[in-house]
């Protein structure tokens, strides 16, 4: 079991230092190189040498002798010298030949900025397939294609591979995205919010080097402190799962809930498959991975700006400092609903406020120092709020009221701020175009604390700190692995009906669960009315029965459940009208334990390509599709997965009990979604499964209906 992992370990290194090539290059060949200004073979030579690339820049074209000032080379084995990165920007058609020489040269990573490939249908598939093969030979890595490029904000390097025009400061935030155009977008807004940048990749077409490989190298990156990741789906859902599950526990990662994954877009027609829609994959897998998920991405941004200068909170309790109540009011709405709460300070705070603070001020959470408030009052709030136990994050509400010393105020914030004993956020309220403000500002700024200017924008940053605190402590542990499954039998049932894409017959489906030690309602099957008066005889009254056939899906609407039958005479009428309404050749008759007074419940399995199967659950019977109060999880669903589950669905209440009802038996239910979660983890040719109703009591639980399509 260990040699695997040591593999995986080393192979994840290897692509690091590979991909230093890529990120930290000391010389870079542009081939495609061009004269004409408004070409991509001139902006990028531009770019480098505007951002003051720290390496040697050869540019690469047959007639010029040189280009924007530098030496020209006919081909790259004319250079004298050893390349680390190429630029190509030359038609597709001629890429496979390039790359080889590429590999000829020693050249370890090459960025293809041309298009013409994969996303060309069938003659660009081919010159992508011809390139890579070539690549493969050399052991030259490839940065797109259709791609922008790289970016290295680090004074060592500075190196701008790309065409695009905003230049970033060094900073901690990096970013991969698969669009360049919502990357450029990204970087731009940072940039607008004069927040650093650490490094920069948009890998367009990402036929070798992936979002993961990308991801591995931020995550091992020490300048990196925050990750802003925008995909549109995973080429290899898997591996990136992986990357993620590492990456996301060392360092925080940002991503847009914006695409949908190849995996989520199969809509099927059963339950399950179409209350899953299509973009749900990429959620789940954020949220499974550990990944914050944004909706909107200038409120990504925003929280970056906190995520770049702040400690990581411990946890979710926040002191809120003011010098003005509304806007404390709204910052309060807005951290409660994020999830924060506001503990009272203690005793020996208060007492030290009374000694500290003006008359007029309110010695609570939040701590009015009110108005005229000046930079002492904000230092012993501060310090105040730094040593309670009980607080681990402070927001404050600056306004700059024209009568005190507002200078004074910053500086005492960024005092406090540069000890980084608690993560500080401001909403700064002022007048930017006051030059007395702009100085204030600056302190601010280059102190490092996170200025916002609303109180909902900054709250909602503080917020997204401390939901990462949360991610990254939420361990989901593992799948059990429950003992006492009958496997050969369930193999054989699997077996039988492998590649059918056909729904299993019942007696399979029940004789499964049963397998996989899923509770199931006592049943008989009969083809006749004499074999069915005896099932039902055996099972004891009152029974059910239904009408079974390959054909029946949804028994009910079609008269084809009949419930609380008490006697064998009830089941004799039920029998004959139902041989009257169905003529289905394969019709029987499936007869089950009547059991009256549960609670509804639904759990269900879709599969899904190049990801693992998606596990659901919710509220059950047949209003499902009406009240669609499901959610979901991807297997193998560990047993917090499934707690979380439970208490998950807008109706989590409900199976507490209202009014005196009693609740049902959580546990039981907990471990029928984990023992399904394994049953088709185990066996994935297992394409849907549903079970609704499972009929929940007080202290069990039943499957009273399931369908399994192979
Ligand atoms: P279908 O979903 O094909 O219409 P079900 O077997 O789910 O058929 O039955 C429909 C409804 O009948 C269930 O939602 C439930 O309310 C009720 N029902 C079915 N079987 C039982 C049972 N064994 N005990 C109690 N109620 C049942
Ligand atoms: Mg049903």
């Amino acid at each position: 079991m260990n040699s695997p992992e040591i593999n995986v370990k080393k192979e994840s290194l290897n692509s690091v230092n590979q991909l230093d090539f890529l990120f930290k290059p000391k010389s870079i060949a542009v081939i495609g190189a061009s004269s004409k200004e408004l070409s991509i073979g001139n902006v990028i030579i531009k770019n480098l040498v505007h951002y003051g690339y720290t390496g040697k820049i050869y540019p690469i074209n047959p007639k010029e002798p040189e280009i924007r000032g530098i030496k020209a080379y006919a081909s790259i084995f004319d250079v004298p010298d050893n390349i680390d990165l190429a630029h190509v920007i030359i038609p597709s058609k001629f890429v496979p030949q390039i790359i080889e020489d590429c590999g000829k040269k020693g050249i370890k990573s090459v960025i293809i900025n041309s298009a013409g490939f994969s996303e060309m249908g069938e003659e660009g598939i081919a010159l992508q397939k011809a390139f890579l093969a070539k690549a493969k030979e050399y052991g030259v890595r490839i940065f797109g294609p259709n791609c922008q490029g790289i970016i290295n904000t680090d004074p060592a390097y500075k190196a701008y591979c790309d065409f695009t025009f905003t230049f970033p400061e060094p900073g901690a935030i990096s970013i991969v995205a698969l669009s360049g155009g919502v990357g450029a977008f990204i970087m731009q807004s940072l940039f607008d919010l004069e927040i650093g940048m650490r490094m920069y990749a948009s890998n367009g077409n990402a036929c070798d080097i992936s979002i993961s490989d990308v991801l591995n190298y931020y995550g091992e990156d020490e300048g990196t402190k925050a990750i802003i990741l925008y995909t549109e789906g995973f080429k290899d859902p898997r591996e990136f799962m992986e990357t993620a599950k590492i990456v996301s526990r060392k360092k925080p990662i940002l991503a847009m809930k914006a695409g949908r994954t190849e995996a989520g877009a199969k809509a099927a027609a059963s339950h399950t498959g179409s209350l899953a829609g299509v973009d749900i994959a990429t959620e789940l897998i954020f949220e499974k991975t550990g990944i914050l998920a944004f909706n909107n991405e200038e409120e990504m941004c925003q929280a970056a700006m906190a995520f770049a200068a702040q400690p990581i909170p411990k946890g979710n309790r926040v002191g809120i400092i003011t010098n003005t109540g509304g806007p404390a009011v709204i910052a309060t709405d807005e951290l409660v609903s994020a999830g924060l709460v506001l503990p009272a300070l203690s005793e020996r705070a208060i007492n030290i406020l009374k000694e500290t603070m003006l008359p007029e001020a309110s010695l609570g959470n939040p701590i009015d120092v009110v108005a005229t408030g000046g930079g002492n009052h904000f230092r012993s709030a501060l310090d105040v709020m730094m040593d309670e136990d009980t607080i681990d994050s402070v927001f404050i509400n600056f306004v700059t009221a024209p009568f005190t010393d507002t200078d004074e105020v910053a500086k005492n914030i960024v005092e406090v701020n540069k000890m980084k004993r608690k993560p500080i956020v401001c909403n700064f309220m002022t007048n930017l175009s006051m030059e007395r403000f702009q100085k204030t500002a600056k302190i601010l700024k280059d102190g490092g604390v996170p200025c916002y200017s609303f109180p909902t924008t900054a709250a909602k940053a503080l917020g997204a700190l401390c939901k990462y605190h949360k991610l990254r402590s939420r361990n989901i542990g593992e799948a059990k692995k429950f003992t006492g499954i009958d496997k050969t039998k369930s193999s054989e049932i699997i077996n039988d009906a492998k590649d059918s894409g056909k729904f299993l017959s019942s007696d399979k489906v029940y004789s499964l669960l049963s397998a996989y030690g899923i509770p199931v309602a006592d049943w008989r099957i009969a083809s006749d009315i004499e074999k069915t008066i005896t099932g039902a005889n055996e099972i004891g009254f009152p029974v059910v029965i239904k009408a079974d056939a390959e054909s029946l899906v949804h028994k009910s609407d079609l008269g084809g459940v009949a419930v609380n039958l008490k006697n064998a005479d009830e089941v004799r009428a039920v029998v004959e009208k139902m041989k009257k309404n169905f003529d289905a050749e394969d019709l029987k008759f499936f007869v089950q334990k009547f059991l009256p007074g549960g609670k509804e419940l639904i759990a269900g399995v879709s599969a899904q390509r190049d990801l693992e199967p998606l596990i659901m659950f919710g509220l059950g019977g047949i209003y499902v599709e009406v009240l669609k109060d499901v959610v979901f999880k991807i297997a193998p669903v560990t047993e917090l997965e499934a707690k979380e589950m439970l208490s998950s669905i807008k109706a989590s209440k409900l199976l507490d009990g209202v009014r005196g009802e009693k609740g049902i038996h959580k546990e039981s239910v907990i471990e029928i979604i984990q023992r399904l979660s394994q049953l088709v983890t185990d066996f994935p040719e297992i394409k849907e499964v549903d079970m609704n109703p499972i009929m929940a009591f007080h202290d069990k639980a039943f499957v009273v209906d399931a369908r399994i399509r192979m």
